[in-house]
């Protein structure tokens, strides 16, 4: 595992060739207001987002839904061509377990309605289990009452927010718009100006950093960042079980490679997310589909080594806690094939900046915060940036503040530290626990699980923690 504290602030090349192209709020025969003003006389933004992600496209949307806020012209820049939209049909390969917080984010920007009448699997339990020993954890309401997630395709998602921008009036998208540097505020500016690699540049009050976790905001501000690269890739397929059924479990269990997921899209489908080194994600994807499908159920379904100590110690604690594990344990579904196509790798790292924010600047999302996709959170955590940031600037503006003023975005950051370091310091220990199979570490953290397990106080506070 490699450590990074601190990038040096300095930009990567960008190899993509940008060109300025019309959004769907300026169409091919209106005049780019851009074209104007190149560089003498940059456009000005009150609120320009730089990366038109899941999470910047949703604080776009969010801003113009806003009582207060919908006045603000808006620059939202990604540098990707258009979003072709979501055509349904086969799913796609990435989709993410999406909590409570997050649902109602979509019901309050509008994005709702789309996804639930399209499609999104509901969770009712969650089961994760050590490969290492027989120690396991489930997750449900009482009675199922409640989804503990949902499942959603992240192109969904992207659609139903991009549908309720259409309606928006102060929003301008402009796509294969790469920011290649920025002059921000806090460096004595009176206002952000924003630099296109095709050399076009616009200015705001206030920049938002909804670019990633190469982030080019986060660097320009140059606040130190602490990152790991976890030397793992994250595998994602789609599978076709063998027997149609509920499908309502999303699995997940520790193998001593890392963690294999499958979170289920219908009766008959999942997603797979498999966590393993470069060279194994490799080797997998380039497996035959038959292979491949061995090679899943075997994740799932094989013995692993046990040590008879860590057997023992878990027998002991089950039978004073008067639970019977083996009898508990449910058996995930098998795997009948993999969609053609549906397999892709992904780098998996941790990452955190000391700051989210300064004057006239935010960072939300993955350009603030970056983790491991085991818990299903990293979407998530930015999403409820999303929600805090929303809150924070709305009450600034309502209070006759200046939209870029520090003391109010310091507020933001301090709503969103709150949530997400606890969670993330959480994911990244269990990250860490389950990366080993030497057998003290086995024990303690199978004796942990178990205790989590039976003790249904504790377990709680876990399960509110991951679906609020
Ligand atoms: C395998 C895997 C499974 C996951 N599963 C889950 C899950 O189940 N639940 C969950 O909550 N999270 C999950 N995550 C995490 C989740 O996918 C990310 O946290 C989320 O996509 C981050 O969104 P974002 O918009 O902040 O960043 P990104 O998705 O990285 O978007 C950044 C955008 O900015 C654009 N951009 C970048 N640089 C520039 C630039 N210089 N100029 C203009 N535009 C730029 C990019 O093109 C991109 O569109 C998973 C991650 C992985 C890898």
């Amino acid at each position: 595992m490699s450590i990074l504290i601190r990038f040096s602030g300095k930009r990567i090349a960008q190899p993509f060739k940008s060109v300025i192209c019309s959004s769907r709020l300026i169409s091919q025969d209106q005049k780019n207001p851009l074209d104007t003003n190149k560089n003498s006389n940059p456009q000005h933004y009150d609120i320009i987002i730089a990366g038109g992600g899941l999470v910047g496209t949703a604080l776009a949307c969010g801003i113009a839904k806003n009582k207060v806020l919908s006045e603000k012209r808006v620059l939202l820049l990604e540098g990707a061509p258009p979003f072709k939209g979501f055509s349904g049909g086969q799913y796609g390969n990435r989709v993410s377990a999406i909590n409570n917080c997050s649902i109602e984010l979509f019901k309050s920007i509008g994005a709702w309605n789309r996804i639930s009448s399209v499609r999104y699997k509901p969770v009712k339990q969650m089961q994760v289990w050590d490969a290492s020993s027989d120690a396991l954890i489930s997750f449900n309401h009482d009675n199922f009452s409640e989804d503990v997630a949902c499942i959603i395709e992240n192109d969904l998602m992207l659609d139903a927010i991009y549908g309720q921008l259409e309606s928006t009036k102060n929003v301008t998208i402009l796509n294969k718009s790469m920011v290649s540097s920025v002059e921000l505020r806090m460096g004595g500016n009176t206002k952000n100006i924003v630099c296109l690699k095709n050399g076009d540049s616009m200015s705001c009050d206030l920049l938002i950093g909804a670019d990633g976790a190469n982030s080019i905001v986060r660097k320009e501000m140059g606040v130190d960042v602490f990152a790991l690269n976890y030397e793992r890739m994250g595998l994602v397929a789609t599978l076709e079980l063998v027997d149609p059924g509920d499908n309502s479990v999303a699995w997940q269990r520790f193998i001593p490679t890392g963690p294999v997921a499958y979170l289920p899209l219908n009766d008959t489908m999942s997603s797979l997310v498999w966590s393993t080194t470069p060279n194994d994600a490799k080797r997998l994807a380039a497996l035959a589909p038959n292979e491949f499908v061995d090679a899943v159920n075997e994740a799932f379904w094989k013995d692993f080594p046990k040590n008879d100590i860590v057997t023992n110690a878990l027998g002991a604690l089950n039978s004073i806690m008067g639970s019977n594990n083996l009898a508990n344990r449910q058996y995930p579904p098998k795997v009948k094939s993999v969609v053609e196509g549906s397999r892709a790798c992904f780098p998996l790292g941790f990452l955190h900046a000391s700051s989210y924010v300064s004057t006239g600047v935010a960072l939300i999302g993955d350009a603030a915060h970056r983790i491991h996709p085991l818990a299903g959170q990293g979407v998530n955590l930015g999403f409820s940036d999303v929600t805090n940031l929303i809150k924070v600037l709305s009450d600034a503006v309502y209070a006759g503040a200046e939209i870029g003023d520090k003391h109010h975005l310091v507020q933001y950051e301090q709503s969103s530290l709150i949530k997400n370091v606890p969670l993330m310091i959480g994911v990244h220990g269990l990250q860490r626990l389950y990366s080993t199979t030497f057998f003290p570490v086995v024990l303690l953290r199978s004796l942990g699980l178990q205790l989590t397990q039976n003790i249904p106080g504790i377990k709680d506070i876990f399960l509110k923690r991951a679906i609020a």
